[in-house]
C-alpha cells in the first residue's frame, strides 16, 4: 500500500489469497464490488452462530440480542455519516432501492406536470431510471445539466439547467465511470436557494473519503455496503428527519407499525415506516463492522491510496501508444477509465483477464454517459484498500500488450452494448 497504513491490509481478506488457474487475483474491478475482509465475514458468522433471531419481535433472549445487534448497526451508521440522529438512517437492501424509495415515496408528493427533475450527464441508470419513471407518471420533464468533452461536469452546467421548476436535483458525488468528484456541497446549496430538494448518490463516494451529510447538507444521501468492503444487499437511505416524516414506503407489511387494522390510518415511524419484512440482519451487522473496518484504516487515508493508485495508472496508461483515458480531473474516486485504440473494451477486459487482472468493461450502467463520450463502452480499473503499484503496473504493463487492431463481434456481454 501506497498510504502508509500502519499495516499491511492483504492478508484481511481471504480471497487475495485464492488461486486463479496458477495465478493470485489482482481484483481492480473495487467500484463494481469491493472484497470482504475477515472482520466483516467473522460479524457475520458470530451473529449468526451467537445472536440469530428476528428483530423488533420477540421477547425472548436472542430476539433482544439481535434487536439489538441491528440497533447498533443503525447508530454505527449515523455515526459513519455524522447524521443528526439515528432516526435519519434507513436501511435498505441498496443504493438503487434508497434512489426508488425517494423518487416514489417523497418526490412523488412534489413533483407534477410541468415540473422539472435535474439529474447531471454522468449518472448511472440506477439514479437516471427511478426519475425517468417519475417524470414519465407525473408528466415532469426530466433534465440533465450536462458534461463537458471530458465528461465532467461543472457547477455552471447545474446553474444553467435550474429554473423555476426544478423540484429535485439528484447527483452523483463521485462518477462511477471515471471518478469524477461532483461538487455536491456547492449543488446542494445551490438547490436550496431556490427550495429545490437535493439527493446525492454516494455509491462511488463513501469509500474513498468520510462524507458528513450535515456538512454536504443535501436532503438525502445513499450508498451500498458492498462497494465498502460489506455484504451485498445492504444499503443505507439518509434523509432529512422533515423529509423521512413526510415519506411514502414502498412495501408494506410486518415490523413497519406496531399495529394495523382493517381500515383505521396506518401510525408508522421513520425509519421502521420504510423497513416492512424481516430485514438482512446479518448483513447490517456486517455493514457496520465495514464501517468499523475502513474508519480504523481512516476514511481519508484510504482516498489517497486509492487515488494514489489511479493516479499513476492514469500515467501509465497516458504514454501508452494509442491508449485514451477518459477525464482530465485527478481521480479522487480512485477509478480510470480508458480505451485501447481499435480493441474492443471486452477485448481488452479479456486479455487482462488472462493474466489474473479483474476490470470492468462496457458501459457501466451508465449508457447515455457512455454514449455522449461517443464510444461503445470502456475499460475501468478501479482501486481499493488491497491495491498495490506492483498490481497497477502489471495492469499498464499488460495493457501495452494488448493486440491492436482486433475487434471481436462475438462477445458474451455484446447485448448490453447500444447497437
Ligand atoms: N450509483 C452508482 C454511482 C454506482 O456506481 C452504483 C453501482 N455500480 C449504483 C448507483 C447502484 O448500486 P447498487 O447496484 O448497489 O444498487
Amino acid at each position: 500500500p501506497v498510504a502508509g497504513f500502519v499495516r499491511d491490509v492483504r492478508a484481511d481478506f481471504p480471497i487475495l489469497a485464492t488461486d486463479l488457474d496458477g495465478k493470485p487475483p489482482v481484483y481492480l474491478d473495487n467500484a463494481a464490488t469491493t472484497q470482504v475482509p475477515r472482520p466483516v465475514l467473522d460479524a457475520m458468522t458470530d451473529y449468526y452462530c451467537n445472536d440469530n433471531s428476528n428483530v423488533g419481535r420477540g421477547i425472548h433472549t436472542l430476539g433482544m440480542r439481535a434487536t439489538d445487534r441491528f440497533m447498533r448497526s443503525r447508530e454505527r451508521a449515523r455515526a459513519f455519516l455524522n447524521a443528526a440522529v439515528a432516526s435519519e438512517v434507513v436501511f435498505t437492501k441498496s443504493t438503487t432501492e434508497s434512489v426508488n424509495l425517494v423518487a416514489e415515496g417523497f418526490a412523488g408528493q412534489l413533483v407534477s406536470a410541468g415540473d422539472e427533475v435535474l439529474i447531471s450527464g454522468l449518472e448511472h441508470h440506477s439514479n437516471l431510471l427511478p426519475w425517468r419513471r417519475l417524470c414519465e407518471r407525473t408528466g415532469a420533464t426530466l433534465k440533465i445539466a450536462a458534461v463537458d468533452e471530458h465528461g465532467e461536469p461543472s457547477l455552471d452546467s447545474f446553474r444553467a439547467a435550474i429554473s423555476e421548476r426544478t423540484r429535485v436535483i439528484a447527483v452523483a458525488h463521485v462518477s462511477n465511470v471515471q471518478g469524477t468528484v461532483n461538487p455536491v456541497r456547492e449543488i446542494a446549496a445551490l438547490g436550496h436557494d431556490q427550495g429545490i430538494i437535493v439527493v446525492v448518490d454516494g455509491a462511488q463516494a463513501v469509500a474513498h473519503r468520510a462524507v458528513n451529510v450535515q456538512e454536504i447538507g443535501a436532503d438525502f444521501y445513499c450508498f451500498s455496503a458492498h462497494k465498502m468492503y460489506g455484504p451485498h444487499g445492504t444499503g443505507v437511505l439518509w434523509g432529512k428527519a422533515e423529509h423521512l416524516d413526510r415519506m411514502d414506503p414502498l412495501l408494506l407489511g410486518g415490523g413497519m407499525a406496531p399495529i394495523a387494522s382493517y381500515d383505521g390510518p396506518l401510525r408508522s415511524m421513520p425509519p421502521l415506516r420504510f423497513e416492512a419484512g424481516t430485514p438482512n440482519i446479518a448483513g447490517m451487522v456486517g455493514l457496520a463492522a465495514a464501517m468499523d473496518y475502513l474508519d480504523g484504516l481512516g476514511r481519508d487515508a484510504v482516498g489517497v491510496h486509492d487515488a494514489a493508485l489511479a493516479v499513476r495508472a492514469a500515467e501509465g496508461l497516458r504514454a501508452l501508444d494509442g491508449v485514451t483515458v477518459y477525464g482530465t480531473q485527478e481521480p479522487l474516486g480512485g477509478i480510470v477509465s480508458f480505451n485501447v485504440d481499435g480493441v474492443h473494451p471486452h477485448d481488452v477486459g479479456s486479455h487482462l483477464n488472462a493474466v489474473g487482472i479483474a476490470t470492468r468493461t462496457g458501459v457501466h450502467c451508465a449508457s447515455p454517459f457512455i454514449d455522449t463520450l461517443g464510444i461503445v463502452g470502456s475499460v475501468r480499473a478501479s482501486f481499493g484498500v488491497y491495491n498495490t503499484m506492483d498490481e497497477v503496473q502489471l495492469l499498464i504493463d499488460t495493457v501495452a500488450t494488448a493486440e491492436k487492431g482486433f475487434w471481436s463481434t462475438n462477445h458474451p456481454n455484446e447485448r448490453f452494448l447500444p447497437a
